[in-house]
């Protein structure tokens, strides 16, 4: 049988970089991949001309110079800039907090008459803290930005993306959302922000073009006991505590389910992405998945849309895994996996499964960018 240097396990953006990096430095690979294509997370599928975001919306970020620089020269990336919508009760508040967003909730519209809003607004919450920390989600909310805010766009989406109560959840998970006194409806902070011309399929397919794969191929069923005798080294991609057959005990995530249907309409709700910030809907969030790739008029030149409803759901056996559960339990279960990997000779452990934590895309990339020997 053919020899490799390495077989990687898992075609999403760690593996499919690494082969990449690892074939340019001369050395041989074999990619596999359980599922029936490649590109892990950021795969879509094309229905009806549209990519569809199978595996979740996925919008390219980065403040990273050298990082842009590389994707963009596997394939060019579009201008796309996320700025979501919310719905609350059939109202709508751009996102993230800002001149627009207050206009719309109180219309004010200078600055100044913004934030003396906000504090009138944060004043009742600051008063009961007292000086000491905000301890909860709610009370981070309602001294960042006040009672009106914290009630329309935050209470409900969160409650229904969390499945707790505001009180119950960790004060950091909001302490990232942006407040602006600027009229800018841009998510991201960062420099550099699109999705690749044509979608994400171009992206992953420059990055293995001319590399050996196998799709279908789960790790554990063909290869985990002789692997060595095909490669020299091992990456593995999938989930840790699955490499080692869950000795230490199974580790939890959090997943979200999706609703996918074909609309009879060019035009849906005319934004990738629009917030339901009430419990009015089940689901957290629409995606209409053709706004990523096509702009104005063009929008017009695909007849039918494609849209996605989001759902927060609790993770069982057989899900896909999406996030990591960031609680005392299994951050304590993950360190213990890996200070078993750390023991294991020839294999690198890299991506969100192996690694336990939550990566945006381009911070996997740096990681597999700055590995100093391939
Ligand atoms: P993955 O893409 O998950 O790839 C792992 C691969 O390994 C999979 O294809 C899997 O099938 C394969 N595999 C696992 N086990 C085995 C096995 N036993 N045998 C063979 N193959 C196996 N990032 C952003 O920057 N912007 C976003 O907007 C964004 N949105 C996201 C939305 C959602 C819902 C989620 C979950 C993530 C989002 N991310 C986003 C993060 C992004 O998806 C990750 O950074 C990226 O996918 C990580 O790549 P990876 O290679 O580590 O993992
Ligand atoms: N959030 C909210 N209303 C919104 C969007 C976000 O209250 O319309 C809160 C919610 O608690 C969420 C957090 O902000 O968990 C982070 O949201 P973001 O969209 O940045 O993260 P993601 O959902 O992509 O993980």
């Amino acid at each position: 049988m053919h020899h490799f240097d390495y077989l990687i396990v898992g075609s999403g953006l760690f593996g499919s970089t690494f082969a990449y990096r690892a074939t340019r430095a001369g050395k041989k690979c074999l990619v596999i991949d359980k599922r029936e294509q490649l590109g892990g997370n950021v795969y879509c599928e094309n229905v009806e001309g549209i990519n569809v975001h199978k595996y979740g919306a996925h919008i390219f970020h980065t403040s990273n110079k050298q990082v842009w620089d590389f994707v963009n020269s596997i394939v060019e990336f579009n201008r796309y800039t996320n700025s979501p919508v919310a719905n609350y009760k059939g109202k709508l508040y751009n996102l993230p907090f800002n001149m627009n967003t207050f206009y719309q909730m109180w219309c004010v519209t200078t600055p100044a008459e913004a934030k003396a809003k906000i504090e009138e607004q944060k004043a009742e919450a600051i008063a009961v803290l007292n000086g000491r920390e905000p301890a909860n989600l709610e009370e981070q909310a309602l001294t960042l930005v006040g009672k009106d805010i914290f009630e329309k766009l935050i209470k409900e989406y969160t409650e229904k993306q969390w499945g707790r109560n505001c009180k119950d959840l960790p004060a950091f998970i909001i302490k990232r959302l942006p407040v602006r006194l600027v009229f800018d409806n841009n998510y991201f902070n960062d420099k550099y922000q699109g999705i690749p011309i044509g979608g994400y399929n171009k992206l992953i397919d420059g990055l293995l073009a001319g590399i050996k794969t196998r799709t279908g191929v789960d790790f554990f069923a063909e290869y985990k006991d002789n692997w060595r005798e095909i490669a020299d080294k091992l990456v593995y991609t999938g989930a840790i505590d699955e490499f080692f057959g869950y000795k230490l005990g199974k580790l939890d995530w959090r997943t979200v389910s999706f609703k996918t249907r074909i609309e009879n309409t060019p035009n849906f709700q005319g934004n990738a992405v629009v917030n339901y910030t009430s419990h009015d809907q089940p689901y957290t969030r629409i995606i209409e998945h053709k706004h990523f790739e096509m702009f104005g008029g063009d929008v017009y030149n695909v007849p039918k849309t494609v849209v996605s409803e989001e759902y927060s759901t609790e993770y069982k056996e057989d899900m896909e895994p999406y996030y990591p559960v960031n609680d005392e339990r299994n951050n304590k279960l993950a360190e213990e996996y890996r200070k078993l990997a750390a023991q294991e000779s020839n294999v690198i452990f890299g991506g969100r499964l192996a690694q336990y934590k939550y990566y945006d895309m381009a911070p996997i990339i740096e990681q597999v960018l700055n590995l100093k020997e391939i």
